[in-house]
């Protein structure tokens, strides 16, 4: 069970690492999914469990997975019975970058916390994506509950879903406007795209679809480092990191009841996520593979070098941040075969990592 630890590839399992006294496992049948999410905690020597759930397992495979689970959760409820405990799952919704990848959609990443999400970036498809994940189980990424967005940086890649997160919603009974969060421009942004789309919002307000007069509307806050955020499952904290010539790129830091997540946003190496870290449960940090073909540009070299994170580089960030788990995401990978880029981070960094999928769960 201890070398179970790796990620679920339509071809089987490739290992990752293989820390000692650490174990992960891996399926995607939701009940058992929550189920055993709730279970494992309750045994003091088990760290977690690890959820990854990949768009193409073949049946054969969810029947191994399964067994793993229920012999983990029979060992896990020996002292089961009392009431569930909050608990929190990072779902990866696209790792993508500007590349039209049709198995990586725009980047967004879902922190689902007590059936309430926080989305963080808005990359294109993301509504999509989050109903593929409502699909697998989780209700909190249906189109109408997802209501607060982070937004790391105003990149197009991250943004080309604001729109989306703006209206489809809306468009499906979502009542209470989108709440976003992000850098100074993201306001102008927003009055942009209800300018765009005026025409849509008075056909569908006053029109035979008596669409809400309410739910298309944004309540944008433009925020500087600091807590942004405080509710009843979480604490979300921004942090300032380097992303070449932009003059506001953010990190986030969630604190819940079960875990803190930090995810990186897009960065070149910086001591902010180091800090933001600090022993959490979860980094997500995005990485690319140095080896492409464009990286023999000296502008491609300069542009990776300022505005993005090399296997090494992430290596000796994650050294110093010491997270339970690592998660791979936003990896550019140039055209090179992804477990290049997982062999890469592997001889830099000795701890727990898994190069993230869409629809991956943490
Ligand atoms: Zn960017
Ligand atoms: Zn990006």
């Amino acid at each position: 069970m201890r070398n179970r630890l790796g990620m679920i590839t339509p071809n089987g399992i490739v290992p990752v690492s293989r820390p000692s006294g650490t174990w992960s496992h891996f399926l995607n049948f939701p009940a058992l999914k929550r189920w055993a999410t709730i279970a494992t905690p309750l045994r003091g020597s088990v760290r977690r469990t690890e959820l990854h759930t990949p768009m193409k397992l073949s049946k054969s495979l969810n029947v191994t997975l399964v067994s793993v689970v229920l012999v983990v959760g029979i060992r896990a409820t020996g002292q089961a019975s009392g009431p569930v405990t909050p608990h929190t799952q990072v779902v990866v919704l696209g790792t993508g970058n500007p590349n039209a990848d049709p198995d990586r959609s725009g980047p967004a990443v879902a922190v689902v916390v007590n059936d309430t999400a926080y989305l963080v970036d808005c990359g294109p498809g993301v509504v999509r994506r989050a109903a593929a994940a409502e699909k697998l189980g989780i209700k909190a990424l249906a189109a109408k509950q997802l209501k607060t967005v982070f937004i790391t940086h105003l990149h197009s890649d991250h943004t080309l879903g604001y729109p989306d997160l703006i209206f489809t919603p809306w468009v499906l009974d979502r009542a209470d406007p989108l709440t976003a969060y992000g850098p100074r421009g993201l306001r102008a942004m927003t009055d942009h795209i209800e300018k765009a789309w005026k025409k849509d919002i008075q056909v569908r307000i006053h029109g035979l679809e008596q669409a809400n007069q309410t739910g298309y509307k944004v309540v944008v806050h433009e925020i500087a480092p600091g807590v942004v955020y405080r509710d009843a499952n979480v604490t979300v904290t921004a942090f300032a990191v380097k992303h070449g010539t932009w003059d506001q790129a953010f990190g986030y830091r969630f604190d819940t009841a079960d875990r803190s997540i930090v995810i990186s946003g897009d960065t070149a190496p910086v001591e902010s996520v180091v800090d933001a870290c600090h022993g959490c449960d979860v980094l997500l940090h995005e990485v690319y593979n140095p080896k492409g073909e464009e990286m023999k540009e000296a502008h491609w070299q300069q542009y990776f070098k300022t505005f993005h994170t090399s296997p090494e580089e992430l290596g000796d960030i994650a050294r110093r941040a010491h997270p339970k788990l690592l998660v791979l995401y936003h990896q550019v990978l140039h055209k090179q075969p992804e477990e290049d880029l997982v062999e890469q981070v592997r001889r830099s960094y000795s701890g727990t990592f898994v190069s993230a999928k869409d629809l991956g769960m943490y």
